[in-house]
C-alpha cells in the first residue's frame, strides 16, 4: 500500500509518498508560500530530476490538489491514480496528555487536536488545515495522526512537572511534553536493532540535533525524560532558539529593550540559539564551523557553548537512568557535524567513552563510532520521521 505522509505548516506542506511494502520513497516534495504571492511546488520523483511547479495556491486544499496532480502526472508522476494512495499519515505537533500513540482520525480526534491548539498555537491549527485539505481532496481515504509528543507520554510526573504553582498544571496543563517523539522512538528502536539487542534491556540517550534539537532518555524501551518542554523552546541551544535560560531574564530584557512578551518570544525563537550567540554569524553549523576555523571568536564560542549544553544533558540523563548503555546522535547536525560530536564526546571521556575520530567525522552513515572497549556505545543513527509515520499509519489500519 502507498502511504502519503504529510507535514503541514501554516504556509507550507511537505510530503512523501512511501510504498509501505518496500519502504521506498516514491516521490517527495514541498509546497511553499501557500496563501502568499509566489506559491510553488517542488516535486521530486525518486531517481529523477525535481520539477518546480509555479502556480497560485490560495489555500492548503489547492496545495493538496496540486500534490495529487503531481503524483499522478503522466510525465513526473509515480502512480496512475488517486486510488493508489491507501492512507494518509499526518505529523501533528501537540497531542497533549490525550494522545500517547498514533490514532485514526475521526471527528472526535479533530475536536481534540483543535482543543490542544492553545498549547501549540502555531502548529496544531496548521496540522488541522492539512488534515481537512486531505479529507476534501481524498474523501474516504483513511487518515492517521502521529503526534510529536506521544512517545514522551511515559515520562514520570517528577520529570514533567515544573516548579510552579500546581494550579497552573490543573488549570492550563502547564507541564513538560517534549517533541521530536517520532524521531526519538525511531532512533532508539533502530539503535537497539543495529546492536542486536532488545530496546527493553537498554538505557539509551538520543541526541536529536537538527535546526530544532532535543535529547531524550529512553530506559527499558520507554521515554523517562526529554529536554523540550511545554513548547519546543526549552532545553538545548538550537539554531535560532535559546533553550534553557533564567526565566527572570525575560522581564529584564523586556524592560530594557521595551519589548512586549510576544516580541520577546520572537527573539527567543528566531534570533537566539547559535545564531544570536555567534553575534548573528549563522544558524547553520556548516557556516559556524567554517567561521570558527577562520578565526571568528563568537562562532567558536557558540559552538563550544552548544556542545557543553549537550554534554550537560547527557550527564543529567545518565544520572536519571542510573547509567547509560548507548548514546545515539541523529538529525542534520548529529548525523553530519564532526565538530559537534567531537566536542560533546570530549566531555564523556571521564565515563570511559572512547570514540574513533575518523568515524566521528564521517557524514550521514549509520554506524557505531565508539571503540570496542568504550564503556558506552556511541552511534550515529540517521532519523527517518516520515518512514516512522508511514509505519505507524500502516499499523493502525
Ligand atoms: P530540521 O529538520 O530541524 O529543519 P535538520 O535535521 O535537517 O533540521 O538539520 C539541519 C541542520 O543540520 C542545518 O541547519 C545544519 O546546521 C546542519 N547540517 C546539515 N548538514 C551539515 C554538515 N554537513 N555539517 C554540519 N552541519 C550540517
Amino acid at each position: 500500500m502507498n502511504i502519503l505522509v504529510i507535514n503541514c505548516g501554516s504556509s507550507s506542506l511537505k510530503y512523501q509518498l512511501i510504498d509501505s511494502e518496500s519502504e521506498n520513497v516514491l516521490a517527495k516534495g514541498l509546497a511553499e508560500r501557500i496563501g502568499i504571492d509566489g506559491s510553488r511546488l517542488t516535486h521530486t520523483p525518486a531517481g529523477r530530476d525535481k520539477v518546480v511547479i509555479e502556480q497560485p495556491m490560495p489555500d492548503h486544499k489547492e496545495a493538496v490538489r496540486l500534490v495529487i496532480e503531481a503524483l499522478v502526472d503522466a510525465e513526473h508522476g509515480v502512480i496512475a491514480s488517486l486510488e493508489e494512495i491507501g492512507a494518509v499519515g499526518h505529523r501533528v505537533v501537540h497531542g497533549g496528555e490525550k494522545f500517547n500513540k498514533a490514532v485514526k482520525i475521526d471527528a472526535s480526534v479533530i475536536r481534540d487536536i483543535e482543543e490542544l491548539s492553545s498549547l501549540a498555537p502555531l502548529h496544531n491549527p496548521a496540522n488541522l488545515i492539512g488534515i481537512r485539505a486531505c479529507e476534501d481532496n481524498m474523501p474516504g481515504v483513511p487518515q492517521v495522526a502521529v503526534f510529536d509528543t506521544a512517545f514522551h507520554q511515559t515520562m514520570p510526573k517528577k520529570a514533567y512537572m515544573y516548579g510552579l504553582p500546581y494550579e497552573y498544571y490543573e488549570k492550563y496543563k502547564v507541564r513538560r511534553y517534549g517533541f521530536h517523539g517520532t524521531s526519538h522512538d525511531f532512533v532508539s528502536a533502530r539503535a537497539a536493532e543495529v546492536l542486536g539487542k532488545k530496546r527493553e534491556d537498554l538505557k539509551i540517550i538520543v541526541c536529536h540535533l537538527g535546526n530544532g534539537a532535543s535529547i531524550s532518555a529512553v530506559k527499558n524501551g520507554v521515554c523517562v525524560d526529554t529536554s523540550m518542554g511545554l513548547t519546543p523552546l526549552e532545553g538545548l541551544i538550537m539554531g535560532t532558539r535559546s533553550g534553557d535560560l533564567d526565566p527572570a531574564i525575560l522581564s529584564f530584557i523586556c524592560e530594557k529593550e521595551n519589548l512586549s512578551p510576544v516580541q520577546m518570544n520572537d527573539v527567543l525563537n528566531k534570533k537566539s540559539g547559535v545564531y544570536g550567540l555567534s553575534d548573528y554569524v549563522s544558524s547553520d553549523f556548516r557556516d559556524l564551523s567554517a567561521a570558527a576555523e577562520s578565526g571568528n571568536e563568537c562562532a567558536k564560542m557558540a559552538l563550544e557553548t552548544y556542545c557543553y549544553r549537550v554534554a550537560k544533558y547527557i550527564g543529567s540523563y545518565t544520572m536519571a537512568m542510573q547509567g547509560v548503555d548507548v548514546i545515539a546522535f541523529t538529525a542534520g547536525i548529529g548525523e553530519n557535524s564532526g565538530d559537534v560530536k567531537t566536542g560533546v564526546c570530549e566531555y564523556l571521556k571521564f565515563m570511559g567513552v572512547e570514540v574513533i575520530p575518523e568515524k566521528v567525522n564521517e557524514r550521514g552513515k549509520e554506524q557505531i563510532i565508539s571503540t570496542p572497549d568504550s564503556k558506552v556505545t556511541v552511534m550515529v543513527v540517521p532519523t527517518d520521521e516520515e518512514l516512522s509515520i508511514a509505519r505507524q499509519t500502516l499499523e493502525l489500519l
